[in-house]
């Protein structure tokens, strides 16, 4: 383990009044005050980070870690290992492709039991809403899930099923009860059946088609049934991976009626463009997909105006084989990128072309999702009290990606060979240091389950899945 630094100092220290030269002290794993840069103690183990930019430490609250069950894909070591090296120091869960699904209690126990011990960066979990499962959510949150999730469409594994209206009305009216947000897969599955009876038409190697198959429209009507409901329940709702431009106007336009919702988008919607994926090419296929160039922009101005509050990764990741690269196949190729490590690297580039700062970074990345995972007065800012989670980053330092480089269990990502600018070059969690960008990982990791004390309780209901 390497020795705990007494404070990290540095002339670019982002802290939620802007960026300036600052002191961040750290005691017992949580900064104890922010001072003058020259302002340090006798005898102190202080880092200098000089021209390093010091920030907080990420979060992100979309993270398919898929162990138990499905390890082969991504696990608890290799996907925390990544997070470190790419400055995120929270993640949380998502409750499928695991198994089992996080959908009762006894799932939560066999995920932390997984994980314990095993984190290089705090991990928090989140609860499966599925059909039949609304008595079990109460003890779920009891257990300390963050937040819930549920499909409209079907999820691509069989053991998390997919909510239709009566079943989502139904979880809304006990979410409601709960203080957890509900985050909602948002797109239809009849529109999306219509559009692919009409598709499959075409050539299922060019992504064109596999974007005709699922069109912005199933993900605009999902997001209205999604306010509708949570106008009537009064329930937080957060709508994940916001592929179009429109379903972001049509969150700012709830928001201004007063319904409790928020919005993310993920690096690849605003890092690549549609009319550029080379045919077959399935490491870039996700859904929503990615879509042309008009949507991938106004993302960026949404984000700006404050429409969408954050970009998470989505880190989705399987086994090469199940992309099936060989065949190139749009419709049959599994839909997930991989992206963990890459994240402010990604957001960043793209963030100095348009000339935004560092500071929107950070809201972005690191303080909106540590609000909406509950973590507020603990995660996502520089500032006392808040764990000491602390990223130094060099926004000028450029790579290329490469294989060799990745830290996820597998290297599959549509990122290989792209140039980026910014590295991190050291990431602390609640004081300790995680990774270092010349010795990687540390030796012992310093995660730690966000879950409150035990003893657990037991599930009092069954579901049907
Ligand atoms: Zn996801």
């Amino acid at each position: 383990m390497y020795p705990a630094p007494t404070a990290i100092r540095g002339s670019r220290v982002v802290t939620p009044l802007g960026m300036a030269a600052a002191t961040v002290h750290i005691e017992g794993g949580r900064i104890a005050h922010v001072g003058e840069l020259d302002e340090t103690g006798p005898g102190a183990n202080v880092i200098d980070a000089g021209e390093l930019i010091v920030m907080p430490g990420l979060v992100d609250t979309h993270v398919h870690v898929n162990e138990p069950g499905r390890t082969d894909w991504e696990g608890f070591e290799t996907a925390t290992r990544a997070a470190a090296a790419g400055g995120v120091t929270t993640l949380l869960d998502m409750p499928l492709n695991s198994i089992p699904a996080t959908t009762s209690i006894s799932a939560l126990q066999a995920k932390a039991s997984a994980a314990a011990g095993r984190t290089w960066v705090d991990v928090g979990f989140i609860g499966g809403v599925v059909p039949g499962n609304a008595p079990a959510l109460g003890g779920l949150a009891e257990a300390g899930v963050r937040a819930f999730k549920c499909f409209l469409v079907p999820s691509g594994v069989p053991e998390f099923q997919h909510v239709t209206e009566p079943d989502l009305r139904e979880a809304m009216r006990v979410l409601a009860t709960l203080d957890r947000p509900l985050m909602v897969h948002a797109e239809l599955p009849e529109v999306i059946e219509a559009a692919t009876i009409e598709a499959t038409a075409g050539d299922p190697v060019k992504y064109a088609t596999y974007v005709a198959s699922r069109p912005a429209s199933a993900e605009h009507e999902a997001v209205a049934l999604v306010v509708e409901l949570a106008e009537d329940t009064g329930v937080r709702v957060h709508i994940v991976h916001v592929s179009s431009v429109q379903t972001a106007r049509m969150v700012t336009s709830a928001r201004g009626r007063g319904v409790r919702i928020s919005a993310e988008t993920c690096p690849h919607y605003l890092w690549f463009d549609a009319d550029r994926i080379p045919d077959g090419a399935t490491e870039y296929k996700c859904a929503p997909p990615i879509r042309r160039r008009d949507d991938r922009d106004g993302l960026w101005s949404a984000l700006s105006s404050g429409e969408l509050q954050m970009i998470v990764s989505d880190h989705s990741p399987c086994p090469p084989i199940l992309k099936r690269r060989d065949v190139g196949d749009f419709f049959v190729a599994w839909g997930g990128i991989a992206s963990l490590q890459l994240g402010p690297a990604v957001v960043w580039t793209a963030m100095r072309d348009r000339g935004l700062p560092i500071e929107r970074l950070v809201e972005w990345m690191s303080t909106a999702p540590a609000a909406l995972a509950g973590l507020e007065t603990s995660k996502g800012a520089i500032a006392p009290g808040y764990d000491a989670d602390l990223v130094l980053f060099d926004p000028d330092r450029a790579f290329e990606v490469r294989e060799d480089m990745l830290l996820h269990r597998h290297t599959v990502t549509p990122y290989l060979g792209v140039s980026l600018c910014g590295v991190v070059e050291a990431t602390y969690v609640r004081g300790v240091r995680a990774y270092d960008r010349r010795t990687g990982p540390a030796d012992i990791p310093p995660g730690e389950l966000l879950l409150p004390p035990h003893p657990w309780p037991t599930d009092r209901h069954n579901s049907r899945t």
